[in-house]
């Protein structure tokens, strides 16, 4: 699944709009629900600051 690398997310949602599945959900940083996400990878693709890293 897809995390959150919180020191590079500047919270601009831009993943959030891409997610499938929304397991993405807004906070100081942005959060994904491990049992929702399903690995796409489209929220990596468009983070503007490489703050998602898939592992
Ligand atoms: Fe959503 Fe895909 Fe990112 Fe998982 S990898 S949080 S399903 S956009």
């Amino acid at each position: 699944m897809a995390y959150v690398i919180g020191d590079n997310c500047i919270a601009c949602g831009t993943c959030m709009s891409v997610c499938p599945v929304d397991a993405i959900s807004e906070g100081d940083i942005y959060k994904i629900d491990p049992d929702t996400c399903i690995s796409c990878g489209s929220c990596a693709q468009v983070c503007p600051n490489d703050a998602i890293t898939e592992g």
